[in-house]
Protein backbone atom coordinates (compact mmCIF):
# COMPACT_ATOMS: atom_id res chain seq x y z
CA UNK A 1 0.00 0.00 0.00
CA UNK A 2 1.32 3.56 -0.64
CA UNK A 3 0.14 7.12 -0.08
CA UNK A 4 -1.88 8.59 -2.19
CA UNK A 5 -1.53 13.09 -2.88
CA UNK A 6 -5.06 13.91 -1.79
CA UNK A 7 -7.19 15.96 -3.69
CA UNK A 8 -8.38 19.30 -3.03
CA UNK A 9 -11.79 20.15 -1.29
CA UNK A 10 -11.59 23.60 -3.53
CA UNK A 11 -10.38 25.40 -6.83
CA UNK A 12 -6.47 26.57 -6.92
CA UNK A 13 -7.74 29.81 -7.72
CA UNK A 14 -10.56 29.98 -4.96
CA UNK A 15 -8.04 31.52 -2.32
CA UNK A 16 -7.30 34.34 -4.50
CA UNK A 17 -6.18 37.09 -3.75
CA UNK A 18 -4.61 35.58 -0.46
CA UNK A 19 -3.15 32.80 -2.08
CA UNK A 20 -2.23 32.88 -5.58
CA UNK A 21 -3.48 29.85 -8.51
CA UNK A 22 -0.51 29.54 -9.78
CA UNK A 23 1.49 29.26 -6.52
CA UNK A 24 -1.39 26.57 -5.28
CA UNK A 25 -0.88 24.55 -8.61
CA UNK A 26 2.60 24.24 -8.17
CA UNK A 27 2.37 23.51 -4.73
CA UNK A 28 0.05 20.75 -4.43
CA UNK A 29 1.02 18.92 -8.10
CA UNK A 30 4.67 18.88 -8.05
CA UNK A 31 6.35 19.69 -4.25
CA UNK A 32 3.71 17.92 -2.48
CA UNK A 33 3.52 15.44 -5.03
CA UNK A 34 7.11 14.74 -4.96
CA UNK A 35 6.84 14.22 -1.30
CA UNK A 36 4.47 11.74 -1.52
CA UNK A 37 6.11 10.16 -4.01
CA UNK A 38 9.48 9.94 -2.20
CA UNK A 39 8.05 8.73 0.92
CA UNK A 40 6.32 5.96 -1.16
CA UNK A 41 9.96 5.34 -2.64
CA UNK A 42 11.74 4.90 0.32
CA UNK A 43 9.54 3.00 2.09
CA UNK A 44 8.37 0.28 -0.19
CA UNK A 45 9.69 -3.14 0.53
CA UNK A 46 10.19 -2.03 4.12
CA UNK A 47 8.64 -3.43 7.79
CA UNK A 48 6.95 0.63 7.67
CA UNK A 49 5.10 0.28 4.48
CA UNK A 50 1.99 -0.59 6.14
CA UNK A 51 1.78 2.01 8.90
CA UNK A 52 -0.34 4.66 9.27
CA UNK A 53 1.28 7.89 8.40
CA UNK A 54 0.90 9.19 12.11
CA UNK A 55 2.67 6.32 13.06
CA UNK A 56 5.76 6.47 11.08
CA UNK A 57 6.13 9.91 12.25
CA UNK A 58 6.02 8.79 16.36
CA UNK A 59 9.35 6.94 15.83
CA UNK A 60 10.56 9.13 12.91
CA UNK A 61 14.20 9.43 14.33
CA UNK A 62 14.13 5.10 13.73
CA UNK A 63 14.16 5.86 10.15
CA UNK A 64 15.82 7.59 7.90
CA UNK A 65 16.28 11.28 6.75
CA UNK A 66 14.24 10.78 3.60
CA UNK A 67 11.62 9.27 5.75
CA UNK A 68 11.50 12.17 7.98
CA UNK A 69 11.37 14.94 5.03
CA UNK A 70 8.89 13.47 3.12
CA UNK A 71 7.29 12.06 5.59
CA UNK A 72 6.04 15.00 7.12
CA UNK A 73 6.09 16.61 3.87
CA UNK A 74 3.26 14.48 3.36
CA UNK A 75 1.42 14.52 6.09
CA UNK A 76 1.65 19.01 6.54
CA UNK A 77 0.93 19.31 3.65
CA UNK A 78 -2.72 16.86 3.81
CA UNK A 79 -3.21 19.08 7.11
CA UNK A 80 -2.49 22.61 5.33
CA UNK A 81 -4.78 22.17 2.69
CA UNK A 82 -7.43 20.20 5.35
CA UNK A 83 -7.40 23.93 7.23
CA UNK A 84 -8.16 26.26 4.59
CA UNK A 85 -10.99 26.90 2.92
CA UNK A 86 -12.57 29.76 -0.31
CA UNK A 87 -15.20 30.04 2.91
CA UNK A 88 -12.40 30.51 5.36
CA UNK A 89 -11.53 33.70 7.93
CA UNK A 90 -13.33 35.15 10.72
CA UNK A 91 -12.87 33.65 14.45
CA UNK A 92 -13.38 30.10 15.83
CA UNK A 93 -16.60 29.73 17.81
CA UNK A 94 -17.26 27.31 20.68
CA UNK A 95 -14.92 24.98 22.71
CA UNK A 96 -11.91 25.98 20.72
CA UNK A 97 -12.66 29.67 20.98
CA UNK A 98 -13.06 29.50 25.15
CA UNK A 99 -9.96 27.30 24.98
CA UNK A 100 -8.03 29.85 22.99
CA UNK A 101 -9.49 32.20 25.41
CA UNK A 102 -8.36 30.52 28.10
CA UNK A 103 -5.09 29.60 26.92
CA UNK A 104 -3.95 32.63 25.16
CA UNK A 105 -6.02 35.56 26.76
CA UNK A 106 -7.74 36.52 23.72
CA UNK A 107 -8.99 35.69 20.41
CA UNK A 108 -5.95 38.72 18.90
CA UNK A 109 -3.38 37.52 21.34
CA UNK A 110 -3.28 34.54 20.27
CA UNK A 111 -2.94 35.80 16.35
CA UNK A 112 -0.30 38.08 17.14
CA UNK A 113 1.59 34.99 19.20
CA UNK A 114 0.61 32.76 16.32
CA UNK A 115 2.14 35.17 13.52
CA UNK A 116 4.99 36.06 14.95
CA UNK A 117 6.13 32.23 15.45
CA UNK A 118 5.64 31.91 11.45
CA UNK A 119 7.23 35.72 10.75
CA UNK A 120 10.24 34.38 13.19
CA UNK A 121 11.32 30.86 12.20
CA UNK A 122 13.90 31.52 10.41
CA UNK A 123 14.39 29.90 6.68
CA UNK A 124 11.64 26.78 5.99
CA UNK A 125 9.54 25.53 8.40
CA UNK A 126 6.22 25.08 9.90
CA UNK A 127 4.47 27.33 12.21
CA UNK A 128 1.78 25.17 14.41
CA UNK A 129 -0.81 25.49 17.06
CA UNK A 130 -0.95 22.26 18.82
CA UNK A 131 -2.91 20.68 21.50
CA UNK A 132 -0.40 18.67 24.52
CA UNK A 133 -1.86 17.60 27.39
CA UNK A 134 -4.73 19.44 27.09
CA UNK A 135 -3.51 22.74 26.69
CA UNK A 136 -3.23 24.49 23.14
CA UNK A 137 0.78 25.38 22.38
CA UNK A 138 2.38 27.73 19.59
CA UNK A 139 5.46 26.97 18.37
CA UNK A 140 7.34 26.18 14.87
CA UNK A 141 9.65 23.52 13.12
CA UNK A 142 12.38 23.54 10.83
CA UNK A 143 11.95 22.05 7.36
CA UNK A 144 8.92 19.53 7.16
CA UNK A 145 9.20 18.73 10.64
CA UNK A 146 6.05 18.62 12.80
CA UNK A 147 4.39 17.79 16.24
CA UNK A 148 3.93 14.47 16.02
CA UNK A 149 7.64 13.41 15.03
CA UNK A 150 9.55 11.93 18.32
CA UNK A 151 12.23 14.46 17.41
CA UNK A 152 10.06 17.55 17.35
CA UNK A 153 10.63 20.16 20.20
CA UNK A 154 7.47 19.96 21.20
CA UNK A 155 5.38 17.39 21.18
CA UNK A 156 1.23 17.21 20.57
CA UNK A 157 -1.61 16.81 18.17
CA UNK A 158 -1.58 19.59 15.05
CA UNK A 159 -4.84 21.44 14.84
CA UNK A 160 -3.55 24.85 12.43
CA UNK A 161 -0.51 24.26 10.24
CA UNK A 162 1.07 27.57 8.20
CA UNK A 163 3.87 26.57 5.46
CA UNK A 164 6.54 29.38 5.42
CA UNK A 165 9.02 27.97 2.93
CA UNK A 166 9.53 30.04 0.01
CA UNK A 167 7.33 27.73 -2.09
CA UNK A 168 4.37 28.33 -0.35
CA UNK A 169 4.28 32.56 -0.81
CA UNK A 170 7.38 33.71 -3.12
CA UNK A 171 5.69 34.01 -6.68
CA UNK A 172 2.69 36.60 -5.56
CA UNK A 173 4.65 37.86 -2.01
CA UNK A 174 8.24 37.22 -2.91
CA UNK A 175 10.08 38.56 0.26
CA UNK A 176 6.98 39.87 2.23
CA UNK A 177 6.51 36.95 4.30
CA UNK A 178 4.70 39.07 6.85
CA UNK A 179 1.69 39.53 4.54
CA UNK A 180 1.48 36.16 3.35
CA UNK A 181 1.17 34.94 7.31
CA UNK A 182 -1.57 37.86 7.30
CA UNK A 183 -3.45 36.96 4.53
CA UNK A 184 -3.19 33.51 5.63
CA UNK A 185 -6.16 34.72 8.68
CA UNK A 186 -8.50 35.05 5.66
CA UNK A 187 -8.44 31.30 4.25
CA UNK A 188 -8.10 29.11 7.76
CA UNK A 189 -11.05 27.37 7.56
CA UNK A 190 -12.38 27.36 11.30
CA UNK A 191 -14.96 24.03 11.02
CA UNK A 192 -11.79 22.31 10.09
CA UNK A 193 -9.45 23.29 12.85
CA UNK A 194 -12.39 22.75 15.16
CA UNK A 195 -13.06 19.21 13.89
CA UNK A 196 -9.51 18.63 14.80
CA UNK A 197 -9.36 19.88 17.96
CA UNK A 198 -12.31 17.78 18.55
CA UNK A 199 -11.13 14.96 17.41
CA UNK A 200 -7.41 15.20 19.43
CA UNK A 201 -9.58 14.87 22.84
MN1 LIG B 1 4.97 23.47 1.14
Amino acid sequence: MSFKLPSLQYDYKSLEPYIDAATMEIHHTKHHAAYTNNLNSAIEGTSIDLQPIEEILREVSKHSPVVRNNGGGYYNHNLYWEIMSPKGGGEPNGTLLKRIQADFGSFAEFKDKFSAAAASRFGSGWAWLVLRDNKLVIFSTPNQDNPLMDVAEVKGFPLLGLDVWEHAYYLKYQNRRPEYIQNFWNVISWDAVQHRFESAR
